[in-house]
């Protein structure tokens, strides 16, 4: 199988199984044990924490591990309708992943009020558009997707965050499609709240990171046993936390190593071989800046779901739209955003590389997308070549 699907989860590192494994084997100590196992377990969970810190620019103190973005997501907006019922406002981009969409329908059901931020036909937020609908004193948060996971276009959070902060309005980014594929630092883009998520980044499913600075206010949404310092409780997940801290020292050595230009070349590549080949390909947000990763391409007159059946067969994993909805296969939320038709979004494919896919293997798979694509054509009586 060649994997193209890293937005959706991706490969655990071999480095980071092998990190984890002594803590699902004969390490599995609780953290908050006293012990010598339970303090074997605390140190590297301590360990981890500073891996992750190191990644983001941020304290260690201010990292919290969580079951996963979701959990991070849920905790920020919650507190936040909560902390400031006299600032009903939550301001939010019309592109952002389910998690923060349905959290912001659960805050109007709560009373409050949501604005989405509309994205022009590239995906690129609405500057203007963002800053006038802040409403200066009435604004608990504005929540950011950072990296878009079905486009991969970048949000401009530095800016988010200046004119957020000038409204007295809190930030939450959702780096959890950036964090491994460009570098994310706090210290440069002062948000207040920041979500990540272990299987985006080479780490298993089911744990993640929410970061809180040290100067933003915070309650936990889980409260029990007062672990992580008392702002999310529950039994640390430790061979998790040890796989993300490995993670992030991984992705940290990758940024460093150029990772993410080789990866956005060999993703042109990719892309290059589809739009001359196939022509009236449209690549959603080619203009913008984007992960490196990260394709959503139409391809004209040729269904995407008949095409993500026929890619299966040919070895091929990738996903129309965002995974967490390939099951249902009406128009994305983000497509019709940049004022994708139906016709259009019905046609686009979602290629997300990870760092352990070769140049053959991704240069083989736009052929066999090629292959696959004429021959539904064909057996439409459409002529795409
Ligand atoms: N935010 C974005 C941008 C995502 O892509 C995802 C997962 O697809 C999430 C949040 C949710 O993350 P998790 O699976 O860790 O709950």
């Amino acid at each position: 199988m060649t994997y193209l699907d890293a937005n959706a989860t991706t490969p655990v590192l071999p480095a980071v199984l092998e990190a984890m494994l002594p803590w699902l084997t004969q390490r599995y100590a609780n953290a908050s044990a006293g012990h010598a196992g339970g303090r074997q377990a605390r140190r590297a969970v301590e360990a981890a924490r500073s891996q992750v810190a190191e990644l983001i620019g941020a304290r260690s103190d201010e990292v919290i591990f969580t079951s996963g973005a979701t959990e991070g997501i849920a905790s920020v907006l919650l507190f936040a309708q909560a902390e400031w019922p006299d600032r009903p406002l939550l301001v939010i981009s019309a592109v952002e992943h389910a998690a923060v969409l349905e959290g912001a329908a659960r805050w109007e059901q709560r009373g409050g009020r949501v604005k989405r931020i509309p994205v022009d036909a590239q995906g690129r937020l609405n500057l203007d558009a963002f800053k006038h609908a802040l409403e200066p004193g009435r604004t608990a948060l504005v929540s950011m997707i950072w990296g878009n996971n079905e486009t991969g276009v970048v949000s401009p959070m530095a800016e988010v965050a200046e004119a957020a902060h000038a409204a007295g309005a809190l930030v939450h980014a959702d780096a959890v499609q950036m964090a491994g594929k460009l570098p994310v630092d706090v210290r440069q883009v002062p948000v207040d709240y920041l979500s990540l998520s272990g299987h985006k980044m080479y780490a298993p499913k089911g744990c993640g990171v929410l970061w809180v600075s040290h100067q933003a206010p915070f309650r936990p949404l889980l409260v029990g046993g007062g672990q992580e310092s008392g702002r999310r409780s529950g039994t640390e997940n430790v061979p998790g936390i040890v796989a993300l801290g490995r993670a992030a020292l991984e992705s940290q050595a990758w940024l460093q190593q150029d990772g993410p230009m080789q990866m956005a070349a060999l993703r042109d590549a990719f892309e290059d071989q589809l739009l001359t080949q196939l022509p009236g390909s449209v690549i959603h947000g080619r203009e913008a800046l984007r992960l490196p990763n990260t394709t959503s391409v139409s391809l004209p007159g040729v269904d995407a779901a008949g095409m993500l059946i026929l890619l299966d067969q040919r070895g091929i994993a990738c996903s129309g739209g965002s995974a967490c909805h390939t099951a249902a296969l009406h128009p994305s939320p983000v497509l019709e955003a940049m004022g994708c038709s139906a016709g259009e979004a019905a046609c686009t494919l979602r290629f997300s590389l990870s760092r352990l896919n070769s140049r053959e293997e991704v240069l083989a798979a736009a052929d066999t997308v090629l292959q696959a694509a004429r021959h539904l054509a064909e057996q439409k009586n459409l002529s795409v070549i």
